[in-house]
């Protein structure tokens, strides 16, 4: 309760709905229980994407700071690690109903540094809500497994045991979500945590980590450090630091990927994607296009789920009419406006990125059926929107193909046999997600068979799995081989203690021979 009374100035205007400073807060670091303001002499702004507005400042944490967050986290494992399972699941179950109590707070503190709608930063909460709730029955999961009678009198059973300090490191595009794959799947099992929020939209990371507190976390179990590239490597090259989350590019994620494991730490990487959605002319029409536009253009197409690429198989083709008109009806607006339905992309680089793989996918020939790119729109003249975008006839050596786009731009190709359609998904380098849309179960069946790609969505446009499965992106959208949540993600926050025990009368013989279970 003390602690909340000296809620920094960042905190107070978050829960206050972030509106009256005049000057931007600054985002603490969260160090031993503490939320510290730090002494870093360079911050970043975190700029609201339709406004242009500075939210607050994140800082580039210095070396001391860092060293500081990981002793602390180091100092809290021991009697995190002995606090009784139930003890952990119970600040789970409350962490839950807090982050329940706070949804509105952190929706908006999403939309206001990320941009996606509130209804879909609600969806945002929601899914690492998920999470939470499946931590709370840590105590099945984590559990160990036993064999009696190995030998006359000998048993042996295994434990899954925290490893002690692990850290994440989040991308933008879900400012909730994400953190909420990570850590509570972490302490709950006995670890402590530095997490490094995007430097982008660090808000809703600050403020699950107070509740977290509020739920019961103890001071050092949670531990907060800002910046870029510098505070990341701080984290690969950690000693105290034992495992990695990464969510974020390819060019981050394969970095990690081998500076972290030259230190001998365990990494999860999920990257980047290009996730194709192949249409049938048997589909259902409408319940495909709705699909096609909502994970096309949901969030602005910055999920790392979204399809962004529509195979057309044969006769379907003729289908991209309706969808351009469908898509021309979106609501393009700040995400806080009630009819939004996508609001800006992340910043000006990358309205600049996402237009220039437009323009690229034209000069290679392709034809630009709808063009979102000079969208301007009224009371929000500033900000980075991008209009639903559709670019037709595109092949596989365009650019605009070749390149994750993460922006709202669907990518429309064709092919004309089923066959050819599975061909081309299985050649792009990214296996994240693919979905199909028909009627024919032995075609559903065939696409799940053969399509290399880790989560397959048949009739269903962004199969992302519930926590008691796994996000199971597979080739370049993944590096490591434990997956994030469900069973693999809580072996990839524990490791493997295995007992032999004896308890007969001593035998009263020596043999020096290798003991042998007979
Ligand atoms: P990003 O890689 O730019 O940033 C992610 C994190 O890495 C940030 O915390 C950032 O500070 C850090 N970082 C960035 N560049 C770095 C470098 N050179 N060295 C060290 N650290 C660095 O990613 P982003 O733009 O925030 O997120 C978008 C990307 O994330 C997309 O590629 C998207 O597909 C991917 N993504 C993947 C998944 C998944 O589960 N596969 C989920 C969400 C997002």
């Amino acid at each position: 309760q003390g602690k909340n009374n000296l809620r920094p100035r960042f905190l107070r205007c978050l829960l206050s709905t972030m509106s009256s400073s005049t000057h931007p807060p600054r985002v603490p670091n969260l160090i031993g229980g503490s939320f510290v303001d730090s002494q870093a002499s360079s911050h970043i702004d975190v700029i609201n994407p339709a406004t242009q507005e500075v939210v607050s400042q994140v800082p580039l944490t210095t070396k001391d700071e860092f060293k500081a967050a990981v002793s602390a986290a180091k100092q809290a494992f021991p009697s995190w690690r002995n606090t009784p399972i139930t003890t952990r699941q119970r600040v789970m179950l409350k962490f839950q109903e807090l982050i329940r109590k706070n949804m509105d707070k952190l929706a908006l503190s999403i939309t206001t540094e990320q941009g996606k709608t509130l209804k879909d930063a609600h969806g945002d909460i929601f899914r690492g809500l998920e999470v939470v709730e499946h931590a709370c029955g840590m105590a099945t999961l984590q559990m160990g497994e036993y064999v009696p009678n190995v030998s006359n009198g000998v048993d042996t059973y295994s434990l899954r045991e925290p490893l002690g300090v692990c850290a994440g490191i989040c991308p933008f595009n879900f400012p909730a979500m994400i953190p909420l794959w990570m850590f509570p799947i972490a302490v709950t099992c006995g670890n402590t945590f530095v997490l490094k929020p995007s430097e982008k939209d660090p808000g809703a990371s600050v403020m699950l980590a107070e509740l977290a507190m509020e739920a019961g976390l103890p001071d050092g179990v949670l531990n907060i450090v800002h910046g870029t590239n510098d505070t990341v490597n701080a984290i690969c090259d950690d000693d105290d630091i034992r495992a990695v989350s990464f969510v974020g590019s390819n060019t981050a994620g394969m970095h990690i990927y081998a500076r972290a494991a030259a230190k001998g730490k365990r990494i999860q990487s999920n990257m980047g994607a290009k996730n194709h959605g192949v249409v049938l002319p048997d589909a259902n029409v409408d319940a495909t296009l709705n699909a096609l536009l909502a994970a096309g253009f949901g969030a602005a197409g910055q999920r790392c789920m979204a399809l962004s690429t529509v195979v057309f198989v044969g006769s379907s083709k003729s289908w991209e009419d309706k969808l351009v008109e469908r898509a021309k009806a979106l609501k393009v607006t700040c995400g806080t406006e009630p009819d939004a339905d996508l609001g800006p992309v992340i910043s000006k680089q990358a309205k600049e990125r996402i237009c220039r793989l437009i323009q690229s996918g034209v000069d290679d020939g392709a034809k630009l059926l709808l063009d979102g790119r000079n969208i301007v729109v009224p009371g929000y003249e500033k900000g980075n929107f991008i209009g639903p975008t559709i670019i037709s006839g595109v092949t596989p050596d365009m650019e605009c193909y070749k390149e994750e786009i993460f922006g709202p731009v669907l990518v429309c190709m064709e092919a004309s046999s089923f066959d050819e359609a599975i061909d081309i998904l299985n050649r792009n380098k990214y296996g994240n997600g693919a979905a199909i849309f028909t009627a024919s179960g032995a075609a559903a069946r065939k696409f799940q068979m053969e399509i290399e790609a880790g989560q397959i969505g048949i009739n269903v446009p962004i199969p992302v799995p519930l926590p008691f499965f796994s996000f199971t992106g597979n080739k370049a959208s993944f590096a490591g081989d434990l997956n994030f949540y469900g069973k693999a993600g809580v072996d990839f926050f524990t490791q493997i203690k295995t007992v032999t025990q004896q308890w007969k009368d001593i035998p009263t013989s020596v043999s020096l021979a290798m003991p042998t279970s007979q």
